[in-house]
């Protein structure tokens, strides 16, 4: 009652307060976004618009090493200052905290999180690039514990993004033990998803194995021209994993460019100390040319989109510098400008403090698909909840943020077959709810919580463009959270029915 599905079929003459007219549509449990940044966003756009348009009822926040708590030190410093792009102030510490902000606040689907291992290593020690002392790491895993206890499901990594890369396999085998024992899961962007992805998944595995931990391996692909083809090979490594019983699953988002901060063509080196230190470094001179020779050189082991996939291939998502250049490729700014591409590269991160977003054309189609076919891949957008309008409108974010689901409905099920319906459907709803532990979610039964989405068949699929972003998918006609009708008729009705869930509970 309530909130929850008291029956399924025919109702036997039951009172209803509203009927929906579903005639030649489909309806699902709502979807799962099980990779998502939306740790932000949900406090600055609490409508969710741009997930709760693609039928999204469930987010999963703290991914590839970064999560809004806790936050300590140089965390603290760092989510302060990302936070006021958004106009939203920091009032918490702990996730207790974050979690009785956003409860306070209230919510359009429902919020699970990670912790990410970037933020409890820049709260313990800042962005040292070396190992921790046995005191940090302890205090690294009692900031984890102490998390896991409030209700987090796992522990992320972003092994290409420092801090989170300054670590090696035994700190990350610990951490993930203490997650293990909560029943949480490790979720990672793995250390290299180009020359090295092999290596990476190996990593990834060894942690599981060790740790005793459910891995999720995220948004899986392989980067960069000379790398396309070897997902073949990945995949055949994470079946042997599974055969062998680790439970290891991924997920994707449905298009062969990928999205993250321009910041990742330079070296783990000139990241260390934080933002300001990286930018202090590319405004001295001498260290600047070499910099400049490293990002142009190849080092086995290092994965540089730059030279993997080229200039040409790196558009500008955000610059709050001169938003006119979004939409741009390096390769055309530096031309404008008669400059190296490298230069400008490095003009643009100082100009911007370091925080520029980038959209990346690096894969190839036909591995997007072996992914997607792959039964244990689920679906997760790897964006953040939006809206074409307020705070989260800036830029010409990649369209994943309002297109992900849609998109593998409407073009990869509907028009070319990669998938079935059911087939889809699982992959954004009981796959992802099983994987997560989610209790009565995921799947239409009787009991379980109203999370449900109504869509078109004929219709369904995504709208947004690379340079159009902020725009709503089609064929989404309703959206229930929670029992609350949240979307009607394809229109969000502003309920902010969506819950915090906490692991276990
Ligand atoms: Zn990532």
């Amino acid at each position: 009652m309530g909130d929850s599905i008291v029956c399924v079929g025919e109702l036997g003459g039951r009172d209803t307060r509203r009927a929906i007219d579903a005639t030649g549509m489909v309806a699902a449990p709502g979807f799962i976004d099980v990779h998502t940044h939306s740790d932000d966003t949900v406090l600055a756009n609490p409508k969710m618009e741009s997930k709760v348009r693609q039928g999204i009822t469930t987010e999963v926040c703290g991914n590839c090493g970064d999560s809004a708590a806790p936050v300590q030190g140089q965390a603290e410093i760092g989510a302060r200052k990302r936070l006021q792009h958004y106009g939203v102030e920091l009032s918490w510490r702990s996730l207790e905290e974050w979690f009785q902000r956003l409860g306070e606040q209230g919510v359009s689907a429902n919020v699970v999180t990670l912790i990410g291992h970037g933020t409890l290593r820049a709260s313990v020690m800042g962005h040292a690039m070396r190992p921790p002392t046995q005191e940090e790491m302890l205090a690294m895993m009692s900031l984890l514990a102490e998390s896991m206890e409030a209700g987090a499901f796992g522990l992320s990594t972003g092994l290409i993004y420092p801090p989170s890369s300054y670590a090696e396999l035994d700190e990350l085998v610990e951490l993930s033990k203490v997650a293990a024992s909560y029943g949480g899961l490790y979720a990672s962007h793995l250390r290299n998803e180009g020359d090295r992805l092999i290596e990476a998944v190996a990593e990834a595995v060894a942690i599981g194995e060790r740790a005793g931990i459910p891995v999720e391996l995220s948004h899986h692909k392989a980067a960069g021209k000379a790398n396309w083809g070897k997902v073949q090979q990945s995949l055949e490594l994470i079946e042997k994993a599974r055969y062998g019983g680790l439970d290891v699953s991924l997920d994707q988002y449905p298009y062969t460019a990928s999205s993250t901060g321009l910041s990742v063509v330079l070296p783990d080196w000139v990241h260390e100390g934080g933002d300001e230190a990286m930018v202090e470094r590319l405004k001295e001179p001498v260290l600047r040319a070499r910099i400049a020779s490293e990002v142009r050189s190849v080092r086995p082991g290092w994965e540089n989109p730059a030279n993997a996939s080229g200039w040409h291939n790196i558009i500008l998502a955000t610059c709050r510098s001169d938003p006119g250049l979004e939409g741009k490729s390096i390769s055309e700014i530096s031309q404008s400008l008669g400059r190296d591409p490298v230069e400008a590269a490095f003009d643009l991160l100082i100009a911007n403090e370091g925080n520029l977003a980038v959209i990346i054309f690096s894969m190839c189609e036909d591995d997007v698909q072996t992914v997607m076919r792959y039964p244990p891949t689920m679906v997760g957008s790897d964006a953040s909840a939006k809206a074409p309008y307020g705070p989260t409108s800036q830029g010409k974010p990649h369209p994943r943020a309002y297109g992900t689901f849609p998109r593998v409905l409407g073009r990869y099920v509907r028009e070319l077959g990669v998938l079935g319906w059911e087939e889809a459907v699982a992959k954004m709803t009981s796959k992802p709810a099983a994987k997560l532990g989610l209790s009565k979610r995921g799947v239409i039964a009787e009991g379980n919580h109203a999370d449900i989405v109504v869509f078109d068949p004929k219709t369904v699929s995504d709208q947004g463009t690379f340079t159009e972003p902020h725009r709503y998918p089609v064929g989404i006609a309703h959206v229930v959270v929670n029992g609350t009708v949240t979307q009607d008729d394809g229109e969000h009705t502003g309920a902010l029915s969506g819950r915090i869930l906490k692991r276990g509970r």
